[in-house]
């Protein structure tokens, strides 16, 4: 699988917002984008007004970025979203959000995205009591997500749930602290999703 092996920091300078890819450093003032709020590289303070194309194309690079994809993964849930009933870009962001590497990532067990990739592919995780090695697994309502009982005695897995409750939990995802266990209450609606997001353009740009 394609990976990116530039300074993740620099995804978040060029898309001009915190994109919270590095865990834990995200929230510090060590965040690259924090001290440097700019697009990376020699012009990147002197760029002109972008085109319509250059919008829509950063919008999908951002949203793709933010849960870890490359393009033919990303293609393929838009032509899902597509099929689906809805809104094409909610239902796209709906089916991101469903992902299981990003409900791990939610319920707090890892303190990014790329990390929960990582931890699911290793099989740490079970839906419903069943091993999940698949990061791209879609959560349904009802599933439980559960962790293996060698991976509840990390440590770091231990920290990170604590320290993700800064970050919240959306709505349609309950977790019991003390089993270590999460519900998917029900769907994620757009509105559960909080980060500066304009599909719109998404479906715009794979609609020319
Ligand atoms: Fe982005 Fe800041 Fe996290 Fe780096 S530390 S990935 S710039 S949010």
């Amino acid at each position: 699988m394609a990976r990116y092996i530039d300074s993740v920091c620099k995804i978040c300078r060029r898309e001009g917002m915190k994109l919270f890819l590095k865990g834990e450093r995200c929230y510090t003032d060590k965040c690259a984008f924090a001290r440097r709020g700019y697009p990376p590289g020699q012009h990147g303070q002197l760029r002109g007004k972008a085109s319509e194309y250059a919008v829509q194309l950063r919008e999908k690079q951002k949203v793709k970025r933010i849960y870890g994809l490359v393009e033919t993964p990303f293609k393929n849930l838009f032509a899902k979203a597509e099929r689906s009933k809805g809104v094409t870009g909610e239902q796209l962001m709906s089916l991101l959000e469903r992902r299981l590497d990003n409900v791990v990532y939610r319920l707090g067990f890892t303190s990014s995205r790329k990390e929960a990739r990582m931890m699911v592919a290793h099989g740490l995780f079970n839906v419903d009591g069943r091993r999940v090695n698949v990061p791209s697994y879609s959560v349904n309502v009802s599933e439980t997500i559960g962790i293996s009982e060698k991976a509840k005695e990390n440590k770091r897995v231990t920290d990170n749930v604590l320290s993700a409750e800064k970050r919240g939990l959306p709505g349609w995802l309950s977790f019991d602290k003390e089993k270590l266990k999460g519900t998917v209450e029900r769907l994620p609606l757009r509105s559960d999703i909080t980060m500066p997001i304009e599909e719109h353009l998404i479906v715009g740009l794979y609609s020319k």
